[in-house]
């Protein structure tokens, strides 16, 4: 995998579980894949990762904002 900053080789996958989200909505998202540079220390979530976090989050109601939420199986683990 290509770094989108610095375009070398040498970027890590890590499963992140962070807060996610504005205002009263802060669900706890698991396993969210962030990507590493080795080169330039860059880290950042690829635009996919963003766009199913947006859409998970638009999702979440204040009903079922205390569930967990698996970004990993959400966006497929294999298609990074
Ligand atoms: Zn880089």
């Amino acid at each position: 995998m290509i770094c989108q900053n610095c375009g070398k080789e040498g970027v890590i996958v890590q499963l992140v579980t962070e807060n996610v989200g504005k205002g009263e909505k802060l669900p706890v998202i698991e396993d969210i894949p962030l990507i590493q540079c080795q080169n330039c220390g860059e880290s950042y979530y690829t635009a996919k990762t963003l766009h199913e976090l947006e859409e998970l989050l638009a999702g979440i109601t204040d009903n079922n904002l205390q569930n967990e939420y698996d970004i990993g199986k959400a966006v497929g683990r294999e298609s990074w």
